[in-house]
């Protein structure tokens, strides 16, 4: 749930300092949304969980930016012949998809490289923007970030899931993104600055605690959750932007729940 680079430390601890990696569950599809540095612990309890038995994982890159993927190299299932694993993603600056995350594992980076991973990994450019994993139907929608980025929403029969962990209001009302997140029971939305800090970082590709209130009523939205903490903004910090966000719901007489994305943090669907 970090923002731009892992962030471990005493003054981090309760809401984390790893990079954005989320994990969806529906019956047995599981589904990864990310691969940045909080990858790795979820390779260990998959891991753990499943012990002889074989994985079959999907994962969704909305980019390829380090903070998204640099958990991959250290995902323990990849290093399992049992381990099926299917990426997809937008295609990564000009050299493609294949070529940006394979890069990270030259040896100028990483002693094992990608070729030599016994799992079967498939890695898939989005063509289709409208797809489905399972029971699961997903769609994209292009994010306001520098190179080429997108958010998801999962419809599972247990509710909906939007995922944006890098992106920019645009300016001026922005109906497709509203309608993109429109009743989604959970929304993970970039909120990595407060509203002074938003406007010294305009263009960067990043949201402020406001900017997503705003779009989460105005969608709508049952739950919205902070992401992408900013590298800055300790446990203090997360504490006083929570407490912030929750005044901004109060003073719109709003059902809206609003909370900060912590490592290890779980959320139920369909009331179960
Ligand atoms: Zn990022
Ligand atoms: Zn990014």
């Amino acid at each position: 749930m970090r923002g731009s680079i892992a962030t471990p430390g005493p003054t981090t601890l309760r809401y984390g300092g790893n990079t954005s990696c989320v994990e969806v569950r529906h019956g047995d599809d599981i589904i990864i949304l990310d691969a940045g540095t909080g990858l790795r612990k979820l390779g260990e309890a998959l891991l753990k969980e499943f012990k002889r038995r074989s994985l079959n994982l999907t994962l969704l890159l909305t980019h390829t930016h380090w903070d998204h993927i640099q958990g991959l190299p250290f995902f323990g299932p990849i290093y399992d012949h049992r381990c099926r694993l299917r990426i997809l993603g937008c295609e990564g600056a000009r050299k493609g998809l294949v070529a940006a995350l394979t890069g990270q594992m030259e040896s100028t980076y990483f002693p094992v490289p990608f070729d030599k991973l016994p799992s079967n990994i498939h890695i898939q450019e989005l063509k289709d923007f409208n797809f489905s994993v399972g029971d699961v139907l997903v769609r994209a929608h292009r994010a306001n970030h520098p190179g080429v980025c997108v958010g998801y929403r999962l419809f599972s029969p247990d509710g909906i899931v939007a995922f944006f962990p890098d992106t920019e209001p645009r300016a001026g009302e922005d109906r497709a993104m509203i309608d993109f997140v429109r009743d989604a029971d959970i929304l993970i939305l970039d909120s990595q600055y407060d509203r002074a800090e938003s406007k010294s970082h305009v263009g960067w590709g990043h949201g402020c605690v406001d900017d997503s209130v705003a779009l989460a009523l105005k969608a709508g939205v049952k739950k919205l959750i902070l992401f992408h903490h900013d590298p800055d903004h300790d446990d203090r910090r997360m504490d006083a932007l929570v407490k912030h966000a929750r005044q901004l719901v109060a003073r719109k007489k709003s059902k809206l729940k609003v909370d900060a994305a912590r490592e290890g943090m779980v959320i139920r669907l369909g009331g179960k």
